[in-house]
């Protein structure tokens, strides 16, 4: 595997884990033993029955054919959307808490901004009854009730991070403040194939069951296990990563995720962080990411909380950098015409970080016998607030 990390924990120049010593213990224990334990035979049962049971997999791949015929090509959707609650991020947080019971941890932690992932964390933990602290910004607290409190029934305590900005950056701060303080009995459950290695790769295995999915559905529906292209959207990358996991080696696949640019990649507005990026450390990984010249991280921004992250995932900056993978910017303009026109054509209300990926059908070219895979990350349900405004804009117009 050439884009696989490497022992020390890079994707060539890009990884790594630049921790602080009082976190060494727990990423050392956590990177000796986590391949092991997703190697064994109980590990890869306990998955593979809870996403067939509970999350409800092997998500559907459906030949979407009004989409198809309006793009000239033959367009698939991997619907990670029709996972129990409602995106990819719930195939991540039961692998998590499956080797967090292998190693012996009694507590969770996790740190969320917009609350898609406390709330798939928390559904974890309650599933099996462990003791789950989320750490929030207290502006995403206000921003993003609904989940707060479904955290919150879900039986999670919910701490407000007060310093900085108040958002996401500070309540990962907190979460690892946290972890340094509860070496023992605490695993730290991180969102997305961001942070110190191992979690990238762990993320990332974790996630890659869809592709191995995407394989098997296209050679059932069309004879071939491999598409023309896989697209994705990326915010931290981790629908991204599992969608083209098992497609990096094969160079006939062409791999686009689209990120985030807000009100554009030339305006301060944006969250497009390949566009605008240099490299640096976040998060204690070596990654692209949006910093001034003297390494301050600059605030993003997107009308899609999922994307609004001021990095990206170590591999995606490596898969970028090698170019086996190429990255469009979306504006929240087109995003949100790509969500409108998904619902009309196949009627699939999707996430507004999804529709970033299907926007990227307009910005590309295609042959009419290219095979097109998707990949539909959420749901839209949260953000139906979004589209009713949009929608009460137009009418007003
Ligand atoms: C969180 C989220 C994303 C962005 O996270 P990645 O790690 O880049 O996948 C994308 N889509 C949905 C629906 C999300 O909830």
């Amino acid at each position: 595997m050439k884009y696989n990390v490497n022992d020390k924990g890079f994707y060539g120049d890009f990884g790594g884990a630049f921790i602080p010593e009082m976190m060494y213990q727990n990423i050392k224990e956590l990177k000796e033993k986590y391949l092991d334990i997703m190697a064994s035979d109980s590990f890869k049962n306990e998955f593979a029955d809870l996403l067939k049971n509970y999350v409800g997999r092997p998500s559907p791949l459906y030949f979407a054919k009004r989409l198809s015929e309006h793009y000239n090509a033959k367009i698939y959707i991997k619907r990670e959307d029709l996972n129990h609650t409602g995106s990819h991020k719930i195939n991540n947080t039961i692998g998590q808490i499956l080797i967090a019971r292998h190693l012996g941890k009694k507590r969770i932690i996790a740190e969320t901004g917009a609350g898609q992932h406390g709330v798939a964390t928390a559904t974890v933990c309650a599933l099996f009854g462990i003791k789950c602290v989320v750490y929030m910004g207290a502006v995403d607290v206000k921003r993003q009730m609904p989940n707060v409190l479904r955290m919150k029934m879900l039986g999670a305590d919910v701490i407000p991070a007060e310093s900085g900005n108040k958002t996401l950056k500070d309540a990962t701060n907190e979460a690892l403040r946290d972890w340094i303080n509860n070496p023992i009995d605490t695993h730290y459950i991180i969102g997305s194939v961001v942070g110190p290695h191992p979690y990238p790769d762990m993320v990332a295995r974790l996630q890659s069951v869809i592709s191995e999915e995407i394989k098997w559905q296209l050679k059932e529906q069309t004879g071939s296990e491999s598409p023309d292209y896989v697209l994705a959207c990326v915010g931290g990358g981790s629908n991204a990563a599992g969608a083209f996991y098992h497609f990096l080696d094969n160079d006939k696949v062409k791999l686009i995720g689209s990120e985030a640019a807000g009100l554009g990649a030339d305006t301060k507005e944006t969250a497009a962080t390949l566009a605008t990026g240099t490299p640096g450390v976040l998060h204690s990984s070596l990654t692209m990411l949006m910093q001034t010249d003297d390494g301050q991280i600059i605030e993003p921004y997107s009308i899609s909380a999922g994307l609004d992250y001021p990095g990206i995932g170590p591999l995606h900056s490596h898969l970028f950098k090698t170019r086996r993978a190429s990255y469009y910017s979306v504006t929240d303009k087109e995003a949100l015409d790509a969500a409108f026109k998904l619902t009309k054509l196949e009627g699939i209300i999707p996430a507004l970080e999804s529709a970033h990926a299907f926007a990227l059908l307009e910005q590309l070219k295609f042959k009419p016998n290219n095979v097109v895979v998707m990949n539909l990350s959420g749901r839209g349900d949260k953000d139906m607030q979004t589209y009713i405004d949009q929608m009460t804009n137009e009418q007003t117009k």
